[in-house]
């Protein structure tokens, strides 16, 4: 079952662990497949967990349902030079609340749409569509 859900997902650099249907929302809390990070500052791995820190992050909606991942973005402990960074996602930029691949679908959908329609059908304000635009 969880193995499945991760081939559909699709997302290489992470495995589900667990499902959770909330109303007309799905959560899948995923994991890193790594357990290690590289240090921005240094380029040297590092194995040394600092802190969790989990997030929301929507994804491309599964028919009907949207979709989030619950994903722990891991802060890690430089051992060089001692200071904590959080690990690279590849999936997702810093910060932001949505998968790169879910701002293309909607800026595709934008594109052969118009913002009120796009931003209504996917629960979204304008403004967050807007963002997702670039
Ligand atoms: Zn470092």
């Amino acid at each position: 079952m969880k193995r499945e859900l991760t081939k559909i997902l699709n997302l290489p650099e992470v495995i589900v662990k667990a499902k959770k249907e909330i109303e007309e929302s799905l959560v899948l809390e995923v994991e890193s497949q790594s357990k290690t990070a590289f240090c921005p500052r240094c380029q040297k791995v590092s194995h040394r967990l600092h802190q969790n820190h989990w997030h929301l992050i929507k994804d491309l909606p599964w028919g009907e349902k949207e979709v989030f991942l619950r994903i722990n973005r891991r802060q890690f402990k430089c051992d060089y030079c001692s200071k904590p960074f959080s690990e690279e996602l590849n999936f997702v930029e810093k910060k932001q609340k949505y998968t790169k691949r879910y701002a293309r679908f909607v800026t595709q959908e934008v594109v052969n749409s118009d913002l009120l329609s796009v931003a209504k059908r996917h629960n979204l304000t304008e403004d967050q569509v807007v963002s997702m635009i670039n």
